[in-house]
């Protein structure tokens, strides 16, 4: 039976470190640091996911600003919000919540965030540091990830990994961080086939894919750590993970749960982004 990964509890270790290095920041320097997060439209779920983030702010002590903006917003309003937000000197982290109105080219928009203050780590330059081994920001799931797996000491070095997911937010950087870590790193996809005889190779396998309890119990290996990104509403409207955890965590040695995982530390690392970034800008 495997040992549930706690999310929560691990990402108020980090919180508290954040909120230690923000006091010692505004001491020693006169800095707050800001984070700014921009939402377009009406999404429901993006709109809780900022509330939350705000919720977070104020815990830790980092200004927090929101820009809620109409639905038909258009491309150049956004730009001259990026813009200004670019140049405020009180803001050290701009945050646009995906997914924006097809109207705007997300692309383009996130390429126009200064890199220095990319605290998602979406920014291509940001995206080349982190490949290169050099990161100034790293995405925060996958920061939160590699997190989760060193504060239950679980080794990384020499083992099989697997990524199931390819997405730029999660999948990619995953991959990349446990790379860096001396893993051996396979990526799955939707055109892996049979996705189970790779799955059932790795030691450390992460799920990052979006479809509820698509890894089942023979897909893993005895003995496997399971990371579930995934964030699925099932048919009775429950949070479910990409992982059959039931069925698992009978065989896994770690299992992260959903909710409880992965989800708080995505939040965590966001704050520990804005305090690394407001520290840069001394
Ligand atoms: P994307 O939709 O961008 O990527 C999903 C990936 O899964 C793609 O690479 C896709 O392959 C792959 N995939 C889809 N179906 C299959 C399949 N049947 N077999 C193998 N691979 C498959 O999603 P994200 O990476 O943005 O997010 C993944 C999940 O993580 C979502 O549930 C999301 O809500 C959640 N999430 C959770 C966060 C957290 O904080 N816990 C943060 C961010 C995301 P292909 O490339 O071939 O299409």
């Amino acid at each position: 039976m495997a040992e549930i990964i706690d999310g929560k509890e691990v990402s108020q270790h980090i919180r508290k470190e954040v909120a230690e290095g923000v006091g010692a920041l505004k001491r020693e320097s006169g800095i707050i640091p800001g984070l700014a997060a921009v939402l377009v439209g009406n999404n429901p779920a993006s709109e809780i996911y900022v509330r939350n983030k705000r919720k977070a702010c104020e815990q830790v002590g980092i200004y927090s600003e929101e820009y809620k903006l109409p639905e038909e917003t258009s491309e150049s309003e956004l730009l001259l919000l990026i813009n200004k937000l670019n140049n405020d000197k009180n803001i050290h982290g701009i945050l646009v919540q995906l997914p924006l109105p097809t109207q705007i080219n997300s692309e383009r928009i996130l390429r126009l965030v200064f890199p220095s203050k990319d605290i998602d780590g979406f920014h291509p330059e940001n995206v080349g540091l982190l490949l290169e081994g050099n990161p100034r920001f790293v995405s925060c799931t996958p920061n939160g990830i590699i997190k989760l797996l060193d504060f239950y000491r679980i080794e990384i070095l020499g083992k099989e990994a697997v990524v199931v997911g390819r997405s730029n937010i999660v999948g990619k950087p995953t991959a990349i961080l446990l790379l860096h870590r001396h893993a051996t790193v396979t990526i799955c996809h939707s055109r892996t086939k049979p996705l189970g005889d790779v799955t059932r190779r790795a030691d450390i396998l992460v799920a990052a894919i979006g479809r509820e309890r698509l890894i089942t119990q023979d897909m893993v290996k005895e003995g496997a750590v399971v990371i579930d990104v995934g964030i699925n509403r099932n048919s009775e409207g429950k949070l479910v993970g990409d992982v059959d955890f039931e069925g698992v965590k009978e065989k896994a040695s770690y299992i992260t749960p959903v909710p409880g995982g992965v989800g708080p530390m995505t939040i965590a690392m966001l704050l520990w982004n804005t305090l690394e970034s407001a520290k840069y800008s001394l």
